[in-house]
């Protein structure tokens, strides 16, 4: 029988979720889901100054919100110290680790002097080989000690196969004799993380490649606790165009994932986007459902070089990656309309605008309206802002629509009130019978139907562009369309 896939996803909750996180939490997920696997949520919230309740609630919540969900947890690092030292007390008593002594003065000086001799700045090992009634004398005298692990000292190396980055291996005399336990009793993450692992009986550790650092001390962790080693799947990193990384120091919230849930991204476009992200298929392909997903994950798909996210600080418009708003757009486009409705009412609401009736008596106009104005936007926040005139009388002409659309023929003054008249006599208001009275008036007067309709759309609309003129009409409906005719006379005053 092949062993269940465990993997697990393990924030420090010392902020909010970004989406270089997320993007770990989705590999882990998606690669949970591939082979029938657990995800596992764990917090690590060892570093009780910088871990926050605000933080861990913010990160379950965008988890949530992306529809990443777990199998077991969230689990409490913080709740599993004891067992964490008693790892290292078992470390102890099988000769695989031992009470440095070593104050952190000596040591500093020690390392002063290895730097002037450009020697060695490891841990130098005076206390590994202690007798025993040397040990005991020390602690009858109080003398505080931290607990390292003893790093075998022969010629070899740990070594192991990274799915992604290939055969790692690192030399026994290049890593040092690590604390494992601080003098005050505190094990040091490195042995937490390790700890939980085997408690949780991690098959899979799928980490960012800052991880790496770790791994080599962490299989020692792993040999000398007599525990199975996972397999380890470093992925590489998320740059900025200036190829710093991501990170919520230098980014802000324009890397966090509630940011894009604030700025009108729909949650599988957010993913759909982050795995692209140093993962691709062989066919460069973009557009993935769920299911597809899926089936087509693989940790050996992952790119080992950095990928680039072009985060924009600068463009209130294209805030973030072109491909990510061109993603979340595909979506917008084509998603069965119904899926999209609670991310509009969301929107909505933000703005004020919402009418209980669209989910009732004017659901069918409801939803033709999304339908037809959606195929240009790119974030769901556009369906109140560019879209705010199909669902509310108060909204703004734009300047350039004003401008460019109304103010600059002159004629429009008059014209308005015709086409309004005209139009609100229409007995059936339909398509055809709009575009007829439009294309007769503009006959009638003897001047170009396209100054009549672009006018038309900036007065009703606000926009220069959008779907065809003659089904705006319709969406918004004969007696608004009037009235917004004869409020667009008054623009001229
Ligand atoms: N808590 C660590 C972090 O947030 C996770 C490291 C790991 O996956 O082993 O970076």
């Amino acid at each position: 029988m092949t062993q269940e896939v465990i993997v697990r996803f393990p924030p420090s909750p010392t902020g909010y979720l970004h989406i270089g996180g997320a993007r770990t939490a989705i590999f882990n997920w998606l690669f949970a889901k591939k082979t029938g696997g657990k995800l596992i949520l764990r917090i690590e919230d060892t570093d009780a100054e910088r871990s926050t309740e605000e933080s861990i609630k913010g990160i379950i919540k965008s988890l949530k919100w992306l529809g990443i969900t777990w199998d077991e947890g969230p689990y409490f690092q913080s709740h599993f110290i004891k067992e964490h030292q008693a790892a290292a007390h078992k470390l102890l008593e099988t000769g695989h680790a031992y009470k440095c002594f070593c104050t952190k003065e000596t040591l500093d000086k020690k390392r002063k002097e290895a730097l002037k001799k450009k020697g060695s700045l490891q841990y130098d090992g005076t206390c590994r080989d202690l007798k025993p009634e040397e040990i005991s004398e020390k602690e009858a005298a109080g003398i505080p000690c931290t607990i390292r692990l003893k790093v075998p000292r022969e010629e070899g190396s740990v070594y192991f196969e990274d799915i992604v980055y290939g055969f790692i291996e690192k030399k026994y005399k290049d890593i040092e004799d690590f604390v494992i336990v601080r003098s005050n009793g505190q094990p040091l993450y490195i042995l937490s993380n390790t700890v939980d692992d085997i408690r949780d009986r991690i098959t899979h550790v799928i980490r960012g490649q800052d991880g790496l650092g770790n791994t080599p001390k962490q299989i020692l962790l792993y040999k000398a606790l007599g525990a199975p080693i996972p397999k380890f799947a470093h992925m590489s990193l998320t740059l900025d165009p200036k190829k710093a990384k991501i990170s919520k120091r230098t980014h802000g919230e324009l890397v966090a994932v509630h940011f894009y849930r604030d700025h009108g991204f729909l949650p599988w476009a957010l993913i759909n986007f982050l795995v692209r992200l140093g993962w691709s298929t062989p066919d460069s392909r973009d557009i993935f459902t769920k299911e597809e997903l899926i089936e087509t994950f693989s940790l050996e798909g992952i790119n080992r070089a950095n990928s680039v996210f072009n985060v924009n600080k600068n463009d209130p418009k294209f805030f973030t990656d072109p491909k990510a708003l061109s993603i979340n757009s595909h979506y917008i486009r084509n998603l069965p309309v119904e899926e999209i409705v609670p991310y509009v009412k969301a929107e909505l609401e933000k703005a004020g605008i919402w009418d209980p009736e669209f989910e009732s008596g004017k659901r069918d106009w409801f939803l033709a309206t999304v339908d037809l104005i959606r195929s240009r936007y790119h974030v769901t926040t556009e369906f109140a802002t560019l879209g705010r005139a199909y669902f509310s009388d108060d909204y703004p002409i734009e300047k350039k629509a004003l401008k460019k659309n109304i103010l600059k023929h002159e004629g429009l003054k008059d014209w308005f009130s015709i086409l309004a008249d005209r139009l609100e006599s229409v007995k059936i208001f339909s398509a055809d019978e709009a575009e007829k009275v439009i294309r007769d008036i503009a006959e009638e007067l003897d001047i170009k139907a396209g100054v009549l309709i672009n006018g038309i759309r900036a007065a009703v609309t606000g926009q220069t562009v959008g779907p065809g003129l003659f089904d705006i009409l319709i969406a918004i409906g004969q007696k608004r369309v009037v009235e917004s005719l004869r409020k667009a006379v008054l623009l001229f005053d």
